[in-house]
């Protein structure tokens, strides 16, 4: 089932009349009429279409009210704002378009999301964790699509915006949605959680992020955690079986409960995994039955989790196993998640689109794995965001495991000095770099290396992947 592309989604199937609108936001009317019917909601004028609700969101650069204006001259029906812009006139609005007053636009979004969601009556699935969630989300999505109409968010929609503008981009004819929730702050899981009301959910895994935000691991662990209190108590959790704490948290809960895994009790679960430069192959079991060996297109164990996860979200939603593997065998992995590609000159592993310390050392562990025959291995690091005070830790981690798998480090960003001292230390060649642009203006990799390339999102490191594909 197709899915609809950027932020600011629409409702194009459905329609909110104001007068839903008015009661699921707590908001005051103050123009137009309760009989006023909106074809989507937007957050961004730039994506508005004629006839859509705009709701003015504040934001750390932005303050949606200053676009209001522009909503109305893009052909907004409605507007759900918390004060009125500068120089508006409230006698010469139209009465065809309602204006809904509330104290809080955000909160209003997310209380209108909800009113939809339970209007639609789909069946959710919300998968959190701090690595893999839109991995899992994707592999979910196939393995559900095997029986159901399955709708699933657009691309990384997963915050307190990104999630109610996936709600109302569902369609009418959808049994099944498939969430990314994803977190910075304390209790931003609840809020989620309240929004959308999950019948299953997945953690995949409770790992070193956001820390600046959510303090230590502790901390991460029981705000994720929020995501199984927040599960229907009818419901099913998806439980990763080789996280103790994260195990034994769940006992305390009154859900039916599934364990995925390589743990010798995980319900479904994987033995003997080989990952291979085209894939990765294991034996899978589940409740004990063995499935023969089965193969992923993504590259490495940890992949291997996150489709053990989504086989267990087959089970939840009553799909046999058999049933749900041909989709989870077909589907490839999305660009810049360890996503292998060959040029004429090297093999490059793409694994650029984010990075914090769990992640980087699966892709160290994969990258040293598959690249055992190539002359030369190269990794190229970018900085790991939002780590904290412990963030100098963690890169001297990186740079040392770096060191060790390949011949040749270059590192870029904050901590770029770290890393590459510490790769040294380890035995590897090793350059820093303040910028992707002072690194591109040297980068000379001979033909016939492998190539790993990681780092956060803000490093922008999907410009050296660009680069290395052209030469
Ligand atoms: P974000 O928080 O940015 O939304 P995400 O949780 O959605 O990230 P993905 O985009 O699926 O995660 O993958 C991001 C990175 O994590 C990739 O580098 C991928 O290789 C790695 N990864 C995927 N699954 C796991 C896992 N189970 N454990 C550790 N790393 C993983
Ligand atoms: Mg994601």
């Amino acid at each position: 089932m197709g899915v609809p592309e950027g932020v600011g989604s629409y409702i194009k199937t459905a329609a909110l009349r104001t007068e839903e609108v008015v009661r699921a936001c707590g908001g005051i009317l103050a123009n137009g009429d309760m009989g006023i019917v909106f074809s989507g909601v937007s957050t961004d004028t730039r994506k508005l279409s004629p006839g859509e609700l705009f709701v003015a969101l504040k934001g750390p650069r932005f303050d949606g009210h200053d676009f209001v204006f522009e909503a109305l001259d893009r052909g907004a029906k409605g507007l759900i704002i918390s004060k009125f812009p500068k120089g508006f006139k409230l006698e010469e609005c139209p009465k065809t378009v309602s204006i809904v007053l509330v104290k809080d636009t955000l909160k209003a979004l997310g209380d209108l999301a909800r009113y939809f969601r339970k209007k639609r009556g789909f069946k959710a699935l919300a998968v959190s964790g701090s690595c893999g969630k839109t991995t899992t989300k994707e592999m979910c999505a196939a393995v559900l699509g095997a029986r159901f109409r399955v709708f699933k968010n657009p691309g990384n929609y997963n915050n307190l915006i990104g999630l109610p503008l996936s709600i109302f981009s569902v369609p009418q004819e959808v049994e099944v949605g498939v969430f990314e929730l994803g977190i910075s702050v304390p209790g931003e899981m609840e809020r989620l959680c309240k929004i959308l009301e999950p019948q299953v959910s997945i953690l995949t895994g409770v790992r070193p992020a956001h820390l600046e935000g959510l303090g230590d691991l502790e901390g991460v662990l029981s705000e994720k955690f929020k995501l199984f209190e927040g599960t229907a108590k009818e419901g099913v959790l998806i439980v990763n079986r080789d996280e103790e704490a994260l195990f034994e948290k769940s006992q305390g809960l009154p859900h039916r409960r599934i364990t995925f895994g390589f743990h010798p009790e995980a319900e479904v679960r994987a033995e003997g995994v080989r990952v291979l430069p085209e894939g990765t192959d294991f034996e899978l079991k589940v409740r004990g039955r063995s499935l023969g060996r089965r193969k992923i297109r993504f590259l490495g164990a940890h992949f291997v989790r996150n489709a053990l996860a989504a086989l267990a979200s087959g089970l939840a939603f009553g799909i046999p196993v058999e049933e749900c593997l041909p989709a989870l065998e077909n589907i490839s992995p999305l660009p810049g998640r360890l996503c292998p590609m060959r040029t004429d000159r090297y093999f490059i592993l793409d694994d650029a689109y984010n990075a914090n310390p769990g992640s980087v050392a699966e892709a160290l562990r994969v990258f040293a794995e598959i690249t055992n025959g190539f002359s030369l291995r190269v990794v190229i690091l970018g900085d790991m965001r939002e780590l904290g005070e412990t963030a100098r830790k963690y890169h001297e981690e990186m740079g040392l495991e770096a060191g060790r798998v390949a011949d040749l480090v270059f590192s870029v960003g904050e901590f770029a000095e770290v890393v590459a001292s510490a790769a040294r230390s380890s035995g590897a060649r090793a350059y820093a770099f303040h910028s992707v642009e002072e690194l591109l203006s040297t980068l000379e990799i001979p033909s016939g290396a492998a190539v790993l390339i990681k780092g956060s999102r803000a490093v922008g490191l999907e410009r050296v992947v660009a680069k290395l594909r052209e030469v």
